[in-house]
């Protein structure tokens, strides 16, 4: 189905295929992809999404922008993770488009990264954790696309900028990676509720990396003051990989006692596992100094389930520390 919004001598915004909306200008510019929902139970960036149709129609000065307001739909219906398949979209692309669900999904997706000059992906802790808010990119090999990534990541102005080791495969960046299109992610929150605060911060980051881009105007779009606070780059491998941190050794009811962004101390008391039918109460310390990255807010854990995790930033690895 092809809605034409706008008069055809504006930018026009048009739903190019499921869930994909594109909005041209006149002039020729870069080709940005927005995308939300790659994961079903992250609501504030396909809100964010949602906005940035409206907000950049008839606005857009150069180029174009596609936004993805749900990348898995099945994910999204179900309101989880994973497809109904089971498949975590951010470890199966380029996909499959013969494949089940979440695989078609995924090779749909790529599809549109390997059309574009830069892609944006936007995610949030989901159900299960709540992060600190962060733009991310791969270290990537190519020192060109690896500044544009940072720019484009202290465009979006997000507290910490975290570049990570680029060989993990599967995801929209290494989709982007293998391209050598430019391409950061965006990590804010999650945990079973919806922050207005979340999808202002994502549409006010999105606009500012359009402007980083040159794609709209200075003028008409308020500068945000820099939230920025740390700037780290980590080559060691895996260091972007959430799930990883922190497992529970313990089965029963996680109670938090630290929040993103707080400065924790190994040892430091991180929350209790409390097992009510042995009547069990196990403390969970801190295993490394640093910053709290992001914490578990779903409840109910097993043994091996990540309570979160701890960032080292020190003097070394932050740029913006004095
Ligand atoms: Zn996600």
């Amino acid at each position: 189905m092809i809605r034409q919004r706008q008069p055809a001598e504006g930018p026009i915004m048009k739903e190019q295929y499921k869930n994909i909306y594109t909005i041209s200008a006149l002039q020729k510019g870069p080709r940005l992809l927005l995308v939300a929902g790659v994961h079903g139970d992250e609501y504030e960036p396909m809100l964010a999404a949602m906005e940035l149709c409206g907000r950049l129609e008839g606005r857009l000065e150069k180029g174009t922008v596609t936004i993805v307001t749900v990348a898995n739909e099945t994910a999204y219906t179900h309101g989880q993770r994973t497809g109904t398949d089971g498949l975590d979209m951010a470890r199966i692309c380029p996909g499959n488009a013969a494949g089940s669900s979440s695989e078609a999904a995924a090779a749909a997706l790529s599809e549109q990264i390997v059309a574009h000059d830069y892609l944006v992906d936007m995610h949030t802790g989901g159900a299960l954790f709540d992060i600190y808010p962060l733009a991310g990119y791969l270290l990537h090999q190519d020192p060109a696309v690896l500044e544009t990534q940072r720019r484009m990541a202290a465009a979006f102005n997000l507290p910490l900028i975290w570049g990570t080791d680029a060989s993990p495969d599967g995801r929209t960046l290494s989709v982007a990676r293998d391209a050598g299109i430019p391409a950061i992610y965006v990590e804010y929150g999650g945990g079973n509720t919806v922050s207005t605060t979340i999808v202002a911060a994502y549409v006010e980051g999105c606009l500012s990396v359009l402007r980083y881009l040159q794609m709209i105007a200075a003028d008409g779009f308020e500068q945000q003051p820099d939230k920025i606070e740390y700037h780290v780059e980590d080559p060691a491998p895996d260091g972007g990989f959430l799930q990883g941190k922190m497992l529970s050794a313990f089965d029963g009811i996680f109670l938090p006692e630290v929040v993103p962004g707080q400065q924790v101390v190994t040892g430091q008391r991180w929350g209790t596992v409390a097992d009510p039918l042995t009547h069990r109460q196990y403390p969970v310390v801190a295993d490394r100094t640093g910053l709290v990255l992001f914490i578990r807010r779903s409840p109910r854990v097993k043994t091996g389930d990540s309570l979160g995790g701890i960032l080292n930033i020190n003097n070394d690895n932050n740029e913006r520390q004095s």
